[in-house]
């Protein structure tokens, strides 16, 4: 890789650094600006945003101002799945080789995963914020993150090719013993995992030696109560972060704890309710607006979050504005027939063609009814596929898993997602 991508990547680092700090209509100008270049972009070379475009009679150059964003329709996942499975090109820049393109898949945790296409150039503006939103909560350089996460693929980036922001990642998809184990046997000083993680590791490490120097959260609801038992439980402070893996690193808790600071120089998001805005310190759903992906946009996307905006400002300086909280996926732990309880992040499922959604109910210890909402592709062996993949993450022991297919998932009354629902 050349020396200049390097240079490159600490430049887009320091870009951010300095404009956490700029005044808000600064920030707002600088938003607008790239808002401005991506709606462009999309309408010259993105076949789904064109026709959406043309349909809805929107010329790009007359929204110049976040108040103009609403006359854009808003992008659902179904949608860019279906452009994907038509012709992958329909929903990518038509200018890049998806051949070339660096592809990853987004949690499994509400649905069937999505193919992202990434350029070299997301991946930098991606790692980028990651190491930046690492650095502002307190990592150092050298630091070693051990990611407690699902397992999947992962490739170092620049900065870890110099031994920076070293990152190992350890299975979820394992009995809790053996990640204690490695936990306990590894030298590291940031630990990062969900909630539901945190939780059961809090059942059993009290008298090990696990004592890292930050913790991060992401990917679920994090409520004050279960904050409070991992700070005590770790002995340290936990730092909550929000991102997707359509986005990368989106927002970061920083040390005033005051809700999350959005990098809204890459990013809009908006809270809707009913598709009209609500107010600061209204629940609502998240919709996001990609600023820098240009290989795969995501103009007003729903994202499938609730969450609440602030329009307050953080006594840490930073003017970048905040998130209040995010209302994410709701899960279950699972208990087996053994007693042994498995997070349920266990049971995600990976790509299966011809599934859209899925919600998996354990009414018993050892049977589980995973719900189906069948897609284009849906076959005998999707639901063979579906069995193999949820008994694989049962680490072995005997379960019975009954499919049942069905018209939609039912969502909580706020619309959150109950990916897994057990009654044992
Ligand atoms: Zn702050």
């Amino acid at each position: 890789m050349p020396i200049i991508d390097y240079f490159f990547g600490l430049k887009k680092i320091s870009d951010l650094r300095r404009n956490q700090y700029l005044q808000r209509d600064e920030l707002l100008k600088i938003q607008e600006r790239n808002l401005r270049v991506i709606l462009d972009h999309v309408f010259r070379n993105v076949r789904l945003y064109y026709s959406k475009f043309k349909q809805n009679g929107i010329k790009p150059n007359e929204i110049k101002k976040l108040e103009d964003l609403a006359k854009i329709p808003l992008t659902t996942k179904q949608e860019i799945k279906n452009g994907l499975q038509k012709n992958v090109g329909y929903v990518l820049n038509k200018n890049c080789n998806p051949n070339k393109c660096r592809i990853s898949y987004t949690s499994g945790s509400t649905g069937m995963p999505l193919r992202i296409y990434k350029s070299r150039e997301d991946l930098y503006h991606h790692w980028a914020r990651q190491a930046f939103a690492f650095f502002e909560c307190g990592v150092k350089f050298r630091d070693k993150i051990i990611r407690v996460l699902f397992p999947r693929e992962r490739k170092d980036y620049w900065l870890q090719k110099f031994g920076i922001l070293r990152i190992e990642d350890v299975s979820i998809n394992q009995p809790i013993h053996n990640i204690i184990n490695k936990l306990s046997k590894s030298k590291f000083e940031v630990l990062q995992s969900y909630p539901s993680v945190y939780l059961l590791l809090s059942q059993y490490i009290q008298n090990c030696e696990i004592n890292p120097r930050i913790i991060f959260s992401a990917a679920e609801t994090l409520n004050e109560k279960v904050r409070r038992e991992i700070n005590s439980v770790f002995n340290t402070e936990l730092f909550e972060l929000y991102g997707a893996y359509e986005f990368g690193r989106v927002a970061f808790e920083c040390d005033q704890h005051c809700g999350m600071h959005i990098i809204s120089d890459h990013f809009i998001i908006e809270v809707l309710r009913d598709g009209e805005q609500v107010s600061p310190g209204e629940e609502g759903e998240i919709v996001i607006t990609g600023l820098h992906n240009y290989t795969m946009p995501f103009i007003r996307y729903r994202i499938g979050d609730i969450g609440i905006l602030s329009d307050e400002f953080c006594n840490c300086g930073r003017n970048y504005p905040l998130i209040k909280s995010i209302e994410g996926k709701i899960y279950d732990f699972l208990k087996l027939p053994s007693g042994q309880i498995i997070s349920p992040r266990n049971l995600e499922l990976k790509d299966i063609e011809g599934i859209s959604e899925y919600q998996i109910i354990q009414p018993r210890r050892d049977k589980l009814i995973v719900h189906l909402v069948k897609s284009e592709g849906f076959s005998e062996n999707s639901i063979i596929e579906v069995k193999r993949n949820i008994l694989s993450g049962c680490l072995g022991e005997e379960v019975d898993i009954s499919v049942k297919v069905v018209e939609s998932i039912v969502r909580g009354q706020t619309g959150k997602r109950r990916f897994i629902i057990s009654k044992v």
